[in-house]
């Protein structure tokens, strides 16, 4: 199994529910892992065969795929993240300096420091420090490249569009009826002002023959979302490998501690930010917020978490999915581990670096990072 980043040009404006009302006009801003997996198994049968086949059994139901959310970047086959909950920005500026805002910065360490020493952080901490603008900083959530030395954000840009109704009598405007819907734009302008096409990326782990299968369903017209028969929804996809990401927990431990300024208890710390909703459960399949590793030794030391209600639909039985309470993308925990094995250490959370955590992985939820980078940045980025 092999990393790989799937990439999905908007070919046609996009509209993707949150939930499994037709009545609310919203659109979410990226293409969840569910949607994926389900354009990908209804172009399977359209195109190439059933669920009885090989190829299907190898890509959905013996070794499944898991699906990424695919979320918007500005490049196609790039690394793109959530900005974890605990980064802050201005309150009047938010953003990247690179991007003239007030600027960017982690407060896991903070958080962290007051958690182990029972004193709040200090105040200032907690005003912008942009060129006397001292105004209050707040979570910052978006999407970035995930590169600490040439950071910029990644956004879609919606459509808006008006509609009256039409009197069925008088075939004329109907009084008191007038409504929008909103969609992704498939057009994005770079900063020279020329419009390309809006891209996402998710990444996720493939065998060589599932890539192989993938990447013929990726040479099919794909649709994702809703207003399919009204020409939304149409993406075309590409696949591109990459390297296996590197964890040095000693590394990321050695640069939290210097990022903390205080002296923390002894242990070596690790982070692990959802890249994507996760599902938790305990032993009674109850939702539950809590990371369970399996690592003899390691225990929660903060978290920073907000909780999410997880609807859908699946099309094949024709009904809602059951409704789950999952912990949001961009949530952080952060451990602290006092045993003897590291080497296990950093084989248990290659594994779940890899294989992610909780329930329907397949449907893109429970993807995390392991000590991101840009928890022990000092700098304001
Ligand atoms: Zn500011």
């Amino acid at each position: 199994m092999k990393p790989h980043i799937i990439s999905a040009e908007a070919l046609a404006p996009l509209v993707v529910k949150e939930d499994r009302q037709s009545s609310k006009s919203g659109t979410l801003t990226y293409i969840p892992g569910s949607t994926l997996l389900g354009a990908m198994a209804a172009t399977y049968c359209r195109s190439f065969g059933g669920p009885a086949d090989a190829k299907f059994r190898d890509l959905f139901i013996e070794n499944p795929v898991c699906f990424p959310d695919l979320l918007p970047s500005q490049e196609l086959g790039a690394e793109t993240k959530p900005l974890p909950l605990s980064v802050v920005s201005c309150k009047r500026e938010p953003g990247f300096r690179k991007e003239g805002r007030h600027g960017v910065r982690d407060t896991l360490a903070l958080t962290a420091v007051a958690r182990v020493t029972g004193k709040p952080a200090n105040q200032s901490a907690w005003n912008c420090d942009h060129d006397g603008c001292k105004n209050e900083v707040k979570t910052f959530e978006g999407v970035w490249n995930g590169d600490c030395t040439d950071p910029h954000s990644a956004a879609t840009s919606e459509l808006y569009r008006r509609h009256t109704g039409i009197d069925r009598l008088t075939r004329t405007v109907a009084q008191g009826i007038f409504y929008t819907t909103q969609s992704v734009n498939n057009f994005v302008r770079k900063s020279d002002g020329q419009p390309v096409n809006q891209i996402f990326c998710g990444q996720t782990r493939l065998s060589p023959s599932q890539a192989a299968v993938l990447n013929e369903i990726f040479g099919r017209p794909v649709f994702v979302g809703a207003g399919r028969t009204r020409g939304f929804g149409e993406i075309r996809l590409s696949l591109k490998e990459v390297d296996e990401p590197a964890i040095d927990v000693n590394a990321w431990d050695r640069k939290f501690r210097d990022h903390a300024l205080v002296d923390l208890p002894n242990g070596l710390y690790f982070s692990v930010t959802l890249r994507s909703h996760a599902i938790l459960v305990d032993y009674f399949l109850r939702n539950v917020a809590d990371i369970d590793l399996q690592i003899d030794g390691a225990e929660e030391v903060a978290r920073v978490l907000k909780a999410v209600a997880i609807k859908g639909w699946n099309w094949a039985w024709g009904m809602a999915k059951p409704e789950e309470l999952g912990v949001a993308r961009g949530s952080v925990f952060l451990f602290r581990y006092r045993g003897g094995g590291q080497e296990e250490l950093a084989r248990r959370l290659a594994r779940v670096s890899a294989e992610g955590i909780g329930l329907r992985r397949q449907e893109g939820f429970g993807s995390v990072s392991v000590c991101d980078p840009l928890h022990v940045c000092k700098e304001v980025l």
